[in-house]
């Protein structure tokens, strides 16, 4: 059997997966995950706010957004000489990826614009992989991050086409794949996931992992949220995702997207250790971790270096360095006609 990633998931495959008895699925994706990634590694990002608050964009589960009030005061953009001195707190912390992000509806061809291309070039000759996350970009744009050397654009998709207009009426789905198929147009690599928690169905969050499926290659880093409740924010009294829940999510992914970068995000703090360590088996490699106790701002909370330094070294993991692309190995996956069948077909 010739071996090919899957880029057609259907609902039915997806669903029938996710569904699975919740041992086997955490096995299966477990499996799936060592034939692309050392289990024992975990790749170790940092957010870093460079422009807060005040965006025009009406996001439900923002607290960034200007449409609701959250408390989140808002900032100018950041002088580089201070988002040059976090990375490099962060890289002594062992943190390979720093990840730059603007609440931005989009990137404006002006000297803010210049001082982001300075940033990228700053922490790229630190030796670490830079990331930006600044809302929609042009082509133009685009090829000006990669000659500045960046590493990876995230753009999430957040939930499934039908749902995303439930929760963000400023944009439409269409907006954002569109700056997705502009990045993959590149050589940055591709950064795109999406949140749970929002009132979605199940059908949602695996109609947003055939979007992110489809995409080829597949996106390099898929970030799995579950969402922060913001005060303020029309989604600040939704009810909890059960642990459950994202244990399936996580290893759905992993089936999904075999060598893709998954990202237990936003919402990992709600998790503990026992919980986190499954998700970690289930496929999850990659996670935020930060100097302070916040993600991004203030209202999204955030695991500590110490605290991440203690959990790795408690499940006997190391942090991933910089620049060590995940490849498939020797042999890619077919996932024959049937998902399932394939998954079956793997001899997990
Ligand atoms: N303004 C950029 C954009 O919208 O693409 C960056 C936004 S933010 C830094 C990146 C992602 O974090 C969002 O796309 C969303 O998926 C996630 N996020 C933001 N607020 C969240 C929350 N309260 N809970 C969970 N995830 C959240
Ligand atoms: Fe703005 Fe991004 Fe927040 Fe949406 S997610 S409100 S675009 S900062």
């Amino acid at each position: 059997m010739t071996d090919v990633i899957q880029h057609d998931w259907s609902l039915a495959e997806l669903k029938a997966i996710y569904d699975l008895p919740l041992m086997e699925l955490v096995f299966r994706a477990a499996s799936v995950h060592r034939k692309f990634h050392d289990p024992c590694e975990m790749q170790v990002s940092k957010l870093i706010s460079i422009k807060t608050g005040a965006c025009p964009e009406d996001c439900a589960y923002c607290a960034q957004s200007s449409r609701y009030s959250t408390g989140i005061e808002s900032e100018r953009l950041m002088e580089k000489s201070k988002v040059l001195e976090i990375a490099q707190r962060a890289q002594e912390a062992g943190v390979s990826r720093v990840c730059l992000g603007a609440a931005w509806r989009s990137v404006k061809d002006n000297d803010q614009f210049d001082r982001v291309l300075e940033m990228v070039r700053g922490v790229t000759d630190m030796g670490m992989e830079v990331c930006c996350t600044l809302g929609m970009l042009t082509e133009n744009q685009a090829q000006k991050l990669e000659d500045a050397g960046l590493y990876a654009y995230n753009h999430n998709v957040d939930s499934s086409e039908e749902f995303y207009e439930t929760i963000i009426t400023t944009r439409t789905y269409a907006d954002r794949l569109r700056t997705l198929e502009t990045v993959r147009r590149t050589n940055i690599t591709l950064c795109s996931g999406g949140i749970i928690g929002l009132g979605e169905s199940v059908e949602d969050r695996l109609g947003m992992l055939q979007t992110l499926s489809s995409i080829r290659p597949h996106p390099e880093s898929v970030p799995i949220n579950i969402l922060s409740k913001v005060p303020g924010t029309p989604m600040e009294s939704n009810a909890d995702v059960p642990v459950w829940d994202v244990v399936r999510m996580i290893a759905t992914t992993r089936i999904a997207m075999p060598t893709s970068d998954v990202r237990l995000t936003a919402g990992r703090v709600t998790l503990d250790p026992t919980a986190q360590a499954l998700c970690f088996l289930a496929g999850a490699n990659s996670i935020f971790s930060s100097e302070t106790e916040f993600m991004l701002t203030k209202a999204v909370p955030s695991p500590s270096y110490s605290e991440d330094r203690q959990l790795l070294e408690a499940l006997g993991m190391t942090m991933r360095g910089a620049f060590k692309k995940v490849r498939p190995s020797s042999v890619a996956m077919t996932i024959g006609s049937s998902a399932v069948d394939g998954v079956n077909a793997m001899n997990v």
